[in-house]
């Protein structure tokens, strides 16, 4: 492990266009659970599984539902960020970080102070209305009824991309174009088994790719270096 940990410090301060591509695991440690690990989402028992209640068609049907699960498991308003946020953060303000590219919708990034986040999924940060598309911050769909709704009487959806729905063009181009760029590219707490976001790995041209993860994931064979742990431990040991 500390072998591991000196190549990484050594790749990281000969880099100058790095990019992080990171996932749900990049928060656990600020308490908001992720969705594939032992104490995860998809082991909980809920009248329905997590990716039925996040999906566009389920929304429409059980709007209550859909505002019960979000409120309960998805918004975690005291999260703070952790040691590999806010190292991500400092290695952007040292010019060496291009952009982090992320599956979360927590905000946690630009919280610990990233500028350049790509928020593949949108984030709870940022709700609005369907009908006249008036913005709402996080606390009216937090603290509001059981279904949000707005002056003229739409429902206030977050602006996150639920199963069945379409990723945002310009963020997945942006994202793809960064991670072409990059001479340094880690990726760390994701499962790497959701698609298109998974498939950004292809775009990477450079030839140091990092892996932090505390599971075995698809792309290990693909790694130059896999480090086994938790990110926020490894960002502060380095
Ligand atoms: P995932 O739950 O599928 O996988 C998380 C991965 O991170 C697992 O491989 C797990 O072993 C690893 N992990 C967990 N804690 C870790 C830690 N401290 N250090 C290192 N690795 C750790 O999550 P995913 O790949 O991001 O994909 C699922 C979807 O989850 C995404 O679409 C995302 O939108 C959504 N999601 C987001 C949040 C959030 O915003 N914080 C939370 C839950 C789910
Ligand atoms: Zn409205």
């Amino acid at each position: 492990m500390d072998e591991k940990l000196k190549t990484l410090a050594a790749w990281l301060r000969e880099s100058d266009s790095i990019v992080f591509f990171g996932g749900a695991g990049v928060s656990t440690e600020s308490g908001i659970p992720d969705f594939r690990s032992q104490d995860g989402l998809y082991r909980m028992s809920w009248a329905y599984p997590p990716e039925t209640i996040l999906s566009h068609s389920f929304f429409i049907n059980h709007p209550e539902v859909f505002f019960r699960f979000h409120r309960e498991k998805i918004i975690f308003k005291d999260a703070k960020p952790n040691r590999a946020h806010l190292r991500l953060a400092e290695l952007e303000q040292a010019g060496k970080l291009r952009a982090v590219v992320t599956q979360n919708i927590d905000g946690l990034h630009q919280a610990a102070g990233s500028a350049a986040v790509y928020e593949l999924h949108g984030s709870i940060h940022r709700n609005y209305c369907m009908d006249c598309g008036k913005r709402y911050p996080l606390a009216f769909v937090a603290e509001g009824a059981d279904v949000p709704r707005c002056g003229c009487g739409g429902i206030v959806r977050p602006d996150v991309v639920l199963y069945e729905e379409a990723l945002d063009q310009a963020v997945l181009n942006g994202a793809a174009e960064a991670i072409r760029r990059a001479d340094l590219l880690i990726v760390g707490g994701t499962s790497l088994v959701v698609y298109p976001a998974a498939g950004l790995l292809d775009d990477y041209r450079g030839e140091r790719l990092v892996l932090i993860n505390q599971s075995p994931t698809p792309v290990d064979m693909r790694a130059d270096l896999v480090i086994a742990g938790k990110i926020g431990e490894v960002f502060a040991r380095i």
